[in-house]
């Protein structure tokens, strides 16, 4: 429990990455605030098993990623009830796949809004407290796609390419101030996301669930096995070590060998 005292803030946490994340905090005694859209009653469920799990407080804000005041208050709500943030992570994240002249102007907006612009306000509001302790861990998640690009997905690659700049260039401006900034890059993570993909794919196109999960889904992967979401939140909770205090800037990838390719 080495992060006892400590308060996280977890975007887009309510499913997914970033549940896990909240629960991997929680196990360390970490307060978690966890954040995103959902079924009231499931969420409240998670915020309690949360506190249940960690025996500190936990919160739920549904600050929208879209909404730079939100964020902020966020941030406030989090340093007022919490005593921090100790530890943002940047996680919310949106998809849309299309080529770039059928593609959404309001899909490219909210895509770049959500996965990008949102953990520059994230970061902006929650480094001053952090300096002011001497300590701090900022993630994001990125993704194979921060490293590498895929057709038809023109705003999230942006938005993930630009993840990983404004992970180098705040670690740069925080690197004498206790704080690490880093982003985790993950290929195919078997998430409600993904699997929800699985049947609309195999009427499409015809194919069985295996052929959908090994031709398509893993077909830039070359494990041919999905990265676990708890698999992604033990590697956050490692960056958030005292071993871990001169990595910053990093870029890591967890993606069964697909950027390696
Ligand atoms: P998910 O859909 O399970 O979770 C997304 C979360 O973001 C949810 O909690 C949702 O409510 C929240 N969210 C969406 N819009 C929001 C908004 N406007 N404001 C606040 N919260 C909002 O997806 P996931 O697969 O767990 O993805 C989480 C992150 O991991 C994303 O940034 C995604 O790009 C990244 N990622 C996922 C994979 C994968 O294969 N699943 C791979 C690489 C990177």
């Amino acid at each position: 429990m080495f992060l006892k005292g400590k308060s996280v803030i977890v975007t887009g946490s309510t499913s997914g990455i970033g549940l896990a994340y909240a629960k991997a905090f929680a196990a360390e005694g970490a307060a978690v605030m966890i954040n995103g859209f959902g079924d009231e009653d499931a969420i409240e469920k998670e915020r309690a098993a949360l506190a249940n799990t960690s025996g500190a407080k936990a919160l739920y804000d549904a600050a929208d990623m879209t909404k730079p005041d939100e964020i902020e208050a966020m941030v406030k709500r989090c340093h007022d009830e919490l005593g921090g943030p100790d530890i943002i992570v940047n996680n919310a994240g949106i998809q849309h796949v299309a080529k770039i002249e059928d593609f959404p102007p309001e899909k490219f907006e909210a895509i770049i809004k959500i996965n990008l612009t949102s953990a520059w306000y994230m970061m902006r509001a929650a480094v001053p407290y952090m300096k002011k302790k001497g300590w701090g861990r900022i993630l994001s998640t990125a993704s194979a796609h921060s490293l590498v690009a895929s057709p038809n997905k023109t705003a999230y690659i942006m938005a993930k390419h630009g993840i990983a700049g404004l992970t180098k260039t705040v670690a740069l401006e925080t690197a004498t101030d206790g704080i690490t900034v880093n982003c985790i890059s993950p290929g195919y993570v078997w998430t409600p996301l993904v699997e929800k993909q699985i049947p609309d794919t195999m009427s499409s196109r015809n194919m069985t669930r295996e052929q959908v999960m090994n031709d398509v889904l893993l077909e830039a992967q070359p494990t041919k096995e999905f990265v676990q979401p708890e698999e992604v939140a033990a590697l956050a909770v490692f960056l958030c070590r005292d071993e871990a205090k001169a990595i910053t800037g990093a870029n890591y990838s967890i993606d069964g060998g697909w950027t390696a390719a």
